[in-house]
């Protein structure tokens, strides 16, 4: 019988983690089957644990599951501690639970693979929700200039920058002025086609406008934005989502996806 994998939240039905995971087991010839699964309010633990019974052997977490599941884990790694949330978790045979974030990881890949390293630059977070969090730890391995965050709710961005034990800037947007090289779209306005509060010169002068949030079938309105004011290179989420799939499906299967071939048969494939 094929290994079961399934990628779990509320609601669940638009994830492309199904997809992703096939075409990872088809090109490397492996033998799984990965669904979703819908985790109704408040019943996290027992549709995990159902799933575990079954003979479940990993989890994908998502929105707004990646909390409870960093307390269902009995060890996690260090960008799992870091980022205070789980968006992997793996059972293993002796029915111990393991918890990771790829998030961050999956990020800075996308960055390399496009030849646009973070190391001596200028970086501005803009956001301080799960996702911005998960990316701090493995932004400053990279041995970047600077670091800074603003958000809308200043305060989150303050505890972020107090607990995260990284000299992480915060400012508001208000103060914001250009020199940023690389300015990081880390909130949730691209899904509702907004833009985050960012003043134009900021973002027309830095080298790299990355949004965090992908779009199939058109750019984003971050991307968008940053195109017209002609930033050198836009960049959506879509490499990070399939190369943080492929750092969950290293760590389940022990075998590495060709990031490069989904991202392209994705893009196509819209
Ligand atoms: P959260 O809900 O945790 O955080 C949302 C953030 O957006 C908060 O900082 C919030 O500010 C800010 N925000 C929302 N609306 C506005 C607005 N109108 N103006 C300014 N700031 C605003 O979301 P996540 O951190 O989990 O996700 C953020 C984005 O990242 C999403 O688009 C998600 O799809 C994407 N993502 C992509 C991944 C990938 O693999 N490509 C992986 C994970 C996430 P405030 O605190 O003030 O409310």
């Amino acid at each position: 019988m094929s290994d079961k994998y399934a990628v779990c939240g509320n609601p669940i039905a638009h994830s492309r983690s199904p997809q992703i995971h096939s075409f990872f087991a088809k090109t490397l010839k492996d033998d799984l089957t990965y669904t979703t699964l819908l985790v109704p309010p408040g019943k996290f633990k027992e549709t995990v644990d159902d799933f575990v019974s079954k003979g479940g052997k990993g989890l994908n977490i998502t929105v707004p599951c990646k909390l409870e599941a960093c307390a269902y884990a009995d060890e996690l790694s260090p960008y799992a501690k870091a980022a205070g949330a789980v968006n992997v978790l793996k059972f293993n045979q002796d029915g111990s639970v393991f918890g990771d974030n790829t998030d961050g990881r999956g990020f800075i890949y996308d960055l390399k693979r496009l030849n646009l390293p973070i190391r001596g630059q200028k970086v501005l977070l803009l956001g301080a929700g799960g996702a911005a969090q998960g990316l701090i730890k493995p932004v400053f391995e990279e041995q970047p200039l600077e670091v800074t965050i603003v958000n809308r709710t200043p305060q989150k961005a303050e505890k972020i920058a107090a607990e995260c034990g990284y000299p992480l800037q915060v400012t508001g947007y208000e103060q914001l002025t250009a020199g940023y090289d690389l300015v990081v779209n880390c909130t949730s306005t691209s899904l509702r086609h907004e833009l985050p509060p960012v003043p134009q010169e900021v973002l027309r002068h830095c080298k790299v406008a990355y949004d965090l949030m992908y779009a199939t079938d058109e750019e984003t309105s971050f991307v968008a934005e940053a195109r017209s004011l002609g930033v050198p290179h836009c960049i959506d989420g879509l490499g990070m989502l399939i190369a943080q799939a492929a750092l969950t499906y290293a760590l389940w299967r022990g075998k590495t996806p060709d990031v490069n071939l989904s991202i392209e048969h994705f893009r196509s494939h819209a």
